[in-house]
């Protein structure tokens, strides 16, 4: 979705995507249409966890006003460079996808993998360096990329469906007549962590048995690893790989070889991935479900299945009547462009 356009003399409405990840926060500029106008790479690096390891509330703040500064200055340098090709550019707003945010507070709370401590104030901090920006919003990746999903993707025409992001964790985006829910706190469709197998495997969050630990990429690793055991060491080529080593993707690759351990470890993921969606579906009633992330490259490997196994748990009353489509936002950038649908969707208003 690069833009083709380099007449320099134009007027351009732009927003600031910014997705916070564990590993590394990447930042872009991009126009209503999704096209991605400048994006920094390398992605700035998320400070890590481990630069705090006493869990001290001095060294949270100090690293907070460094990340703070580095956004900035990225933020500034971004502008400045999409100038070059619009001379007159007008900052709509700033869209952030991070873990733990709070869409109401504007605020991370408690984010378990970064280094900062209690609440964090997010976009008040930003809004200091950006006083003139009309709009500055927050929410998880998950929601961003279901917002993503109705303003430039699949969900353009819809009005009720769910996006689902499977990948080192699952998590959702819950759309209802035209809005994200985000519940009574700011923090609604946590879809990851419903029960799927009472007192199954442990779950990041500490409880067991979640969704996230079946249909997750390491969900995907630790159902491959059952299934060596129950069949023994000759069973599969996957064999050849350590616990630490393994991923979807290799599974994904060795099942379009024929493995049929890795293909038995889609069709379970799509088992319980299918049930966990009826009962989305009985909640919710959407028009289709959104699949994204890396397991969702295998396409109908994990689709079929999870289709399948959907509709037989499904009530008579839905059977037949809801799509499961993988996710149209640009797989390289559909975090930033996520994030930056929180301000055209504030526009809205
Ligand atoms: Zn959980």
């Amino acid at each position: 979705m690069e833009s083709k356009n380099t007449n320099p003399i134009q007027s351009k409405k732009i927003a600031i995507g910014i997705d916070i990840g564990g590993t590394s926060t990447s930042l872009g500029v991009i126009d209503r249409e999704g096209h991605v106008l400048y994006e920094k790479k390398p992605a700035i690096q998320t400070p890590s966890k481990n630069e705090n390891p006493d869990g001290s509330k001095l060294k949270s703040e100090e690293i907070l006003n460094t990340f703070i500064q580095t956004i900035v200055t990225e933020i500034k340098n971004a502008i400045d460079t999409v100038k070059k090709t619009y001379s007159d550019i007008e900052l709509e707003g700033i869209g952030i996808g991070a873990p733990n945010a709070n869409y109401y507070q504007g605020t991370i709370e408690q984010a378990v993998n970064l280094p900062f401590i209690g609440i964090i104030h997010f976009t008040e901090l930003l809004r200091i360096h950006f006083p003139e920006c009309p709009i500055i919003k927050i929410t998880n990746d998950a929601n961003a990329a279901a917002l993503g999903e109705m303003i430039y993707g699949g969900g353009k025409n819809m009005k009720n469906f769910v996006l689902m992001t499977l990948g080192t964790g699952v998590g959702s985006g819950v759309i209802v007549n035209g809005n994200l829910v985000y519940g009574h706190d700011g923090f609604a469709g946590e879809i990851g962590h419903i029960t799927t197998v009472p007192g199954g495997r442990l779950c990041g969050c500490g409880g067991l048995g979640h969704l996230e630990t079946y249909c997750s990429a390491p969900g995907m690793v630790r159902t491959a690893f059952e299934l060596m055991v129950k069949y023994g060491t000759k069973s599969s080529s996957l064999i050849n790989y350590s616990f630490k080593d393994l991923t979807s993707k290799i599974i994904f690759e060795e099942a379009l070889k024929g493995d049929s351990l890795a293909n038995e470890t889609f069709e379970i993921t799509g088992n319980y991935l299918g049930e966990g969606l009826a009962d989305v579906v009985h909640h919710l009633s959407p028009e289709a479900i959104f699949l994204f992330g890396g397991p969702v490259a295998a396409g109908d490997l994990i689709i079929a299945p999870t289709k399948k196994s959907m509709e037989k748990h499904l009530l008579p009353v839905f059977k037949g009547k809801i799509k499961i489509l993988q996710s149209q936002l640009p797989k390289d950038s559909a975090a930033i462009v996520g994030a930056s649908a929180l301000v055209w969707k504030a526009c809205e208003k």
